[in-house]
């Protein structure tokens, strides 16, 4: 057998697996990984079906099908008052996880600083490292989770290549506001670092709450990459479709890499998109559809000793859980599996430095029916 030195020798089996694997090995409720267990549209598969038929089966354009990305530059205006320019700024992906790999891969250099916010999604950090880059965490403290910008400032390095923001922010639900954008643009004036905003739950903002975009912020947005997940917004995670958008400078070198780590991606599901986009109503609807789902949800946990974390965002509920156990995170969310029967995520693995709260994660992206089974044995508790 040939020896190789791992490039990433700290990194194991993604949790999403992990708990999703015992959830099934136990007949568990998953509320662990992020993902519904509803269908989307039979619209959106007939329009794919559709595009299958009409013969659009060959690779897509390298940088996505037209008609897709002008949709999506229709709606950043709509939405974010954006001005993008469908050619030169927004490129289609094999859902925002390749996006977020790919911007990582064109601007971070052996050596180069990254400040993650953690709770991080976990595939940011192993981007970083594979490409040479070193992982420099800001962790955000519990119960409320929010930004210290003065304390973020402290990380800022001559090293620092790019700072990777996520709002509406997995796993905390926490949501950015008009303040963190100012604080954000006065620690990156006159800097080169470049932002990587993923707002892959730019539809889920509840209570009133709006999404603030990084399209549309000129300022920010100059020196920004985002990135989105057609997958969270139409309920097809394993369409693995999404997109990154960003001035033409910055995507010119994101599309260099782009090209040679994908090409193209999924042909009739562009066109599909294309079509269905047309009609705002198919991504208007999800921020009150959810929210009635996460109360629900509040609802159902009541009274079983998990306090919840104010969510005003995502699909994802953080509970405290300190007051039923002394497990720690992980523990604890095996043991919710396999005992008690609710698969949930432990929030420790998305800290660099696995720092310990007693919080875990259930994804509420489910329907009513098992929502309600999953809180009749959580009431055991
Ligand atoms: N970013 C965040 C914050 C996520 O929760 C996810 C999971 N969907 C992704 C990126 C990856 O999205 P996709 O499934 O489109 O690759
Ligand atoms: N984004 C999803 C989550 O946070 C899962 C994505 C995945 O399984 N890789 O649970």
């Amino acid at each position: 057998m040939i020896t190789v030195e791992s490039k990433l020798p700290t990194v194991g089996t993604t949790i999403f697996t992990v708990m999703s694997q015992l959830a099934h090995q136990h007949q568990a409720i998953n509320l662990s990984q992020g993902f519904p267990n509803f269908d989307c549209a039979d619209e959106l598969k007939k329009l794919v079906h559709q595009a299958m038929l009409e013969g659009k089966n060959q690779y897509a354009p390298m940088t996505g099908v037209a008609k897709l990305r002008h949709a999506l530059a229709q709606k950043a205006n709509r939405l974010y008052g954006a001005s993008l320019d469908p050619d030169q700024e927004i490129t289609i992906t094999a859902g925002a996880t390749q996006a977020l790999f790919t911007a990582i891969s064109a601007f971070v250099r052996p050596g180069d600083e990254v400040i993650l916010i953690e709770p991080a999604y976990d595939s940011y950090g192993p981007a970083v490292e594979v490409n040479g880059g070193v992982v420099v965490p800001y962790e955000l403290q519990g119960p409320n989770y929010r930004v210290d910008w003065g304390k973020l400032e402290q990380l800022v390095s001559p090293k620092t290549r790019m700072l990777i923001i996520n709002t509406p922010h997995n796993p905390t639900g926490q949501v950015f506001s008009d303040a963190d954008f100012t604080a954000l643009k006065s620690i990156l004036a006159g800097t080169d670092i470049i932002l990587l905003c993923d707002e892959v739950y730019e539809h889920l903002v509840y209570d009133g709450a709006t999404h603030r975009s990084i399209v549309g912020d000129p300022e920010l947005f100059a020196r920004s990459i985002a990135t989105y997940s057609f997958g969270k917004t139409f309920h097809n995670t394993g369409w693995k479709c999404g997109y990154a958008a960003g001035p033409a400078h910055l995507m010119a070198e994101f599309r260099k890499v782009h090209q040679f780590n994908v090409f193209s991606v999924n042909t009739p599901v562009q066109y599909a998109l294309g079509e269905y986009l047309n009609d705002p109503q198919v991504y208007e609807y999800l921020g009150p559809f959810f929210q009635k789902k996460r109360d629900l949800f509040l609802q159902l946990i009541e009274g079983t000793g998990l306090r919840p974390i104010p969510c005003e965002g995502t699909y994802f509920q953080l509970v405290d859980y300190s007051a039923v156990s002394d497990l720690n995170e992980v523990d604890f969310a095996r043991w919710l599996t396999t005992e008690i029967g609710v698969a949930a995520i432990p929030v420790s693995v998305f800290y660099t430095n696995q720092v310990e709260n007693k919080v875990v994660r259930f994804c509420f992206a489910k329907t009513d029916d098992v929502l309600e089974a999953a809180g009749q044995r959580l009431r055991a508790l």
